[in-house]
């Protein structure tokens, strides 16, 4: 079995008195038996990481070069140097506000690596390509171009964010979430031979009130969860049903 994940990524919100909320979804969570993650912004990763007891820190985005003349960028070992265990890598925020393409989504993840961090590869259609029909060959699309051939189930998480869901309150009924999640695991059998214990993160308007259905989809190991992961009271509760589920 893939291990369960829920995973926090705060974007570009938060400062340091934030960190209270890590510090009450780590007092609410001692000891969870999923792995929890949260992704401050790269200012809050080393901050965070002294607040957050058992719950793992990561960063929302990397540089593909270890150092240099890069103006405003960081890379994978600064974070892991930090306190960071993994990394967020093609969300989707990223394909389209900065022009990001799989293949430099894969250096990212080949530097991720490199570092010695678990890379969270995001994937999703727009509303127009499933709209259209050509969800599963987006996936295909995707995976192929933005998941490195070195991936293996210990440094490697696949999050399925359909654009559309993103911070809309919009989600998938349960039998597209099924549909595409057994397309993904079908796709990494493929490519790699530990593909049934790679990790698949559902991303997109996850929240209390859904999560349960969400967890009890086959395939799905775990969430992305956006706006519902910057405050405790929301994000502990996707936790629970996590470690339920
Ligand atoms: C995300 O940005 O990865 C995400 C899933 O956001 P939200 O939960 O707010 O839809």
């Amino acid at each position: 079995m893939p291990r369960k994940i829920a995973a926090g990524n705060w974007k570009m919100n938060g400062t340091a008195e934030d960190l209270l909320q890590l510090t009450a979804l780590s007092s609410a969570h001692p000891d969870p038996t999923v792995d929890v993650i949260i992704c401050p912004p790269a200012t809050l990763i080393s901050q965070a990481r002294t607040n957050a007891g058992k719950i793992g820190i990561g960063g929302q985005d990397c540089n593909t070069a270890v150092s240099g003349a890069h103006t405003g960028e960081i890379s994978a070992s600064m974070m892991k140097a930090a306190g960071a265990t993994s990394i967020i890598v093609g969300h989707s925020e990223r394909r389209t506000d900065h022009g990001e393409s799989d293949a430099l989504i894969a250096k990212k993840a080949q530097a991720a690596y490199a570092a010695g961090l678990v890379a969270i590869i995001c994937i999703g259609e727009t509303l127009a390509e499933r709209e259209a029909g050509t969800t599963l060959d987006v996936m295909d699309v995707q995976l192929a171009g933005s998941v490195p051939d070195d991936a293996t189930a210990a440094n490697t998480v696949i999050a399925y964010e359909p654009v559309w869901a993103i911070g809309t309150g919009k989600v998938p009924s349960t039998e597209q979430i099924a549909e595409v999640h057994a397309h993904i695991r079908r796709v990494l059998k493929v490519r790699f031979a530990d593909a049934n214990e790679i990790p698949l993160l559902y991303g997109g308007s996850v929240k209390d009130s859904n999560a349960a259905e969400i967890f009890a989809v086959d395939n799905v190991d775990g969430a992305l969860v956006g706006g519902a992961s910057l405050k405790a009271v929301d994000f502990s509760p996707i936790i629970s049903a996590l470690e339920k589920a």
